[in-house]
């Protein structure tokens, strides 16, 4: 089990386009584990490579409840093909410490992936799923739910946040 450094924001590293993943090599299979690990231990629903400091498209999840079975997702180069209807969720996120908002997404989505195996993969997510879902693939091209909320309470979290980083409590 290792559990992996979570990249916070500002770091450059969130900002940026993930790289396609071609083949699920031994090293890819160990990282999609470390994220595994590395997401229950926060704890947190989801994580994507970007917020442990590695710019592909890989995404992990696991939207059970804690008092069930663990149920954990790993997608490579998802992408969502179908979209449908309207939720308001307040979000948070491992990389976005002390803050949380309110973000509008699609209510169901299908996406296509690839699996651990290297398989094509079609998971239908509603609800947490949905917006896990979607919140996750944002990060592979280098967006943060901060982008999904009004300028002003971005730049008010990011003025929070730079003094938070100067004074030396991460
Ligand atoms: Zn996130």
């Amino acid at each position: 089990m290792a559990v992996l450094p979570i990249k916070t924001f500002p770091d450059p590293v969130l900002n940026r386009v993930c790289r396609q993943v071609n083949e699920v090599d031994d090293d890819l299979k160990q990282l999609s584990q470390d994220m595994l690990d590395t997401m229950y231990a926060a704890p947190g629903v989801g994580l994507a490579a970007p917020q442990v400091g590695r710019d592909l498209r890989l995404v992990v999840i696991d939207c059970t409840p804690r008092d069930q079975e663990p149920q954990p997702l790993v997608l490579f180069n998802p992408r969502i093909v179908e979209m449908e209807g309207q939720v308001i969720f307040e979000e948070g996120c491992l990389s976005v410490p002390d803050f949380t908002s309110d973000v509008t997404r699609a209510e169901r989505v299908v996406v296509k992936a690839m699996d651990l195996e290297g398989r094509p993969i079609t998971v239908e997510g509603n609800g947490l799923m949905a917006i896990c879902l979607q919140h996750e693939l944002d990060h592979l091209e280098g967006r943060l739910f901060l982008d999904r909320i009004s300028p002003l309470k971005r730049s008010l979290y990011k003025k929070r946040r730079l003094k938070q980083i100067k004074r030396g409590d991460e």
